[in-house]
């Protein structure tokens, strides 16, 4: 399975957190990806505007995932400028994959609002979903999508895209809104957010 499957995996990252990283390591380990790209947007299409710039957003993450096998830092969205869009990512990174099955990771937040994504039926033309409950998130429900879903493994290998599957992971109630706020408050946010960049993210969301 391993030299089929490459993971996707899109957000703001204002900024990353554990809830993003133990997260998709958890997939990382369950699936056995090839690798899994971690994608900041460069102008987030489906919600309000983040508070560092993409390059910041970027660095931060490179700064993290230098030593993490596995996990790469990946800039195409930030290349492409202008508002992103993920089918427009999945197009391009299925130019430079052709042979891979791409699978887009997402939390249930971001399941349950799928159907709103700019082109979501061409998404899954492209690419399979996993979607990871999330801590604090209620159940997962997309009608359009929920027919789809499958708890075998190998029902990624057996179609290209368009498939839904369930991963267990970490449950991390953590948020990038939390870990602002915190900031803002002058609370530690120790352990919530890797160590290398802690307390760059003091200095750059203090204001
Ligand atoms: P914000 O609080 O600013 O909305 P966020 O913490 O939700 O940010 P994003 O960068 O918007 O982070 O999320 C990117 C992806 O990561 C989404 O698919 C989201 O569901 C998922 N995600 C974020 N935090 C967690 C978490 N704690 N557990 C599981 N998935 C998460």
């Amino acid at each position: 399975m391993a030299d089929q499957l490459l993971g996707i995996f899109g957000g703001t990252f204002d900024p990353l957190h554990i809830g993003h990283l133990r997260t998709v390591i958890d997939v990382q380990q369950s699936l056995n990806f090839s690798a899994i790209h971690l994608i900041p947007n460069n102008v987030p299409a489906h919600r309000e505007q983040p508070v560092l710039d993409a390059q910041q957003r970027y660095q931060l993450l490179q700064q993290v995932l230098k030593n993490v096998a596995g996990l790469v830092a990946d800039d195409r969205e930030i290349k492409r400028q202008g508002v992103s869009y993920m089918v427009d990512t999945l197009r391009d990174m299925h130019q430079q994959f052709p042979q891979k099955h791409l699978c887009l990771i997402i939390g249930t937040d971001a399941y349950n609002d799928f159907c709103q994504w700019h082109e979501w039926q061409d998404i899954m033309q492209l690419a399979h979903l996993i979607v990871m409950q999330r801590a604090g998130v209620a159940a997962m429900v997309n009608k359009e999508l929920d027919p789809q879903r499958t708890t075998e493994a190998d029902d990624l290998l057996n179609a290209k895209a368009g498939r839904v599957y369930v991963q267990n992971v970490s449950q991390l109630d953590v948020s990038s809104t939390a870990i602002r706020q915190m900031i803002q408050q002058q609370q530690s946010i120790q352990f919530l957010v890797p160590e290398n960049i802690r307390s760059d993210l003091h200095i750059l969301y203090k204001g």
